[in-house]
């Protein structure tokens, strides 16, 4: 199998493998429990989360596990929704997020909130000015993704943090870096934003397992799940340790090489946008800034023919977001991409398995197999 859908999910590294396997055979207890065995669960979740942490340059006992990326997203909305909603009932987003986002704000729209959605331009950007012009008094969070699933856009997030902060103060701004983490380099630290969503599974983790990150700007934030007081009383209920073990290593083996990996996936994509550009037929979408995802159009095949066609040369690439079934990408639909184009389009992305091979593959398998079909 060639796979090239890693913006859906990617594959799980030995390191967290063994790291899931240990917490299932060997250290599977409580970490709340008081006596030795659950102690050293406690202490190998503390690690875990000083793993987490460091990947992210964040404060420790500021990273908060949750499942999912969606999870940590909607946490984000909702918790700043409940905390802040009495002080004003604006929100700014964009019309490219997440489901995990845009879902969000149509309920909080439908209980009263106001949503500013930013239009991103044609290669799937927007601006710092553009946000500026969409900031009220009354905004109590802004919520940018970092990177587009689908355009490979890359959103200035620190700009668009401090901007929020000098703007408007008691804003809250939130980033979700599911597709940034180890794939853009920055320090939640310092890049300004006061809540930032992770997610396992893009990063060669399992299944089951993301993180909010709250900045120490917020010394309160409302909780997600009430019970027994777990991740410092934030999100209750006893803490699934083989998928966050898995995550912590995960996060600790890419952390290591993240700069070199996505260095080498750079090379490639930019390999592959200059073979198809040479391919008569093939458009490529979006400003694909980012280094792992390209979305790529065939006008005139359908996207579901070209799926099958490359399901059947072993490679696997997704339409447009794996989240989006069924749908006409928004993303692209917001972008201004033509129809035409959009019921054509599917995404390639890459991890650092990614190989010049599979590059290849898929050129071959475009060039031999789908563009005679138009
Ligand atoms: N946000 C973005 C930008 C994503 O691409 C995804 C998943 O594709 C998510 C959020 C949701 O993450 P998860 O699958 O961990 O819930």
């Amino acid at each position: 199998m060639i796979y090239l859908d890693n913006s859906a999910t990617t594959k799980p590294c030995a390191e967290a493998v063994e790291a899931v396997a240990g917490a299932l055979t060997r250290d599977w207890g409580n970490p709340s429990a008081l006596y030795d065995f659950g102690i050293s669960a406690a202490r190998q979740l503390r690690t875990a989360r000083h793993a987490v942490a460091a990947a992210m340059g964040a404060e420790p006992d500021r990273v908060f596990f949750t499942s999912c990326g969606t999870e940590a997203d909607n946490w984000a909305v909702y918790g700043t929704a409940k905390r802040f909603g009495k002080r004003g009932k604006h929100i700014v987003t964009t019309a490219m997020e997440h489901h995990a986002i845009l879902n969000c704000m149509k309920d909080l729209e439908a209980q009263g909130f106001e949503v500013t959605y930013l239009q991103p331009d044609a290669l799937g950007n927007i601006s710092a000015d553009a946000l500026k012009a969409a900031l009220r008094k009354d905004t109590i969070l802004v919520s940018v993704m970092m990177v587009n699933n689908e355009a490979g856009s890359v959103m200035p997030i620190a700009q668009m943090a401090k901007l929020t902060h000098r703007l408007c103060p008691d804003a809250i701004f939130h980033t979700d870096a599911v597709q940034g983490f180890l794939k853009i380099p920055f320090q939640a630290k310092t890049l300004g934003a006061d809540l930032i969503s992770v997610s396992s599974h893009k990063i060669h983790g399992p299944k089951g397992a993301g993180a909010l990150y709250i900045s120490p700007r917020l010394k309160s934030f409302p909780p997600l799940i009430q019970g027994g007081g777990q991740e410092g009383g934030y999100r209750s209920g006893t803490e699934g340790t083989p998928a966050l073990f898995g995550f912590a290593a995960a996060a600790e083996a890419g952390g290591k090489t993240f700069r070199e990996d996505i260095a080498r996936e750079r090379g490639l994509l930019e390999n592959l946008c200059a073979q198809l550009e040479a391919l008569p037929g093939v458009q490529l979408n979006g400003a694909h800034d980012a280094p792992h995802i390209l979305s790529v159009s065939i006008p005139g095949v359908p996207t579901q023919n070209s799926i099958n066609i490359l399901q059947d040369a072993g490679i696997c690439v997704s339409a447009g977001s794996a989240c989006a079934k069924g749908h006409r990408s928004h993303v692209l639909t917001a972008m201004g991409v033509s129809e035409k184009a959009i019921d054509s389009a599917f995404r390639v992305s890459l991890s650092r398995e990614t190989t010049q091979e599979d590059i290849d593959a898929l050129v071959w398998t475009i060039r031999e197999n789908i563009l005679p079909r138009i």
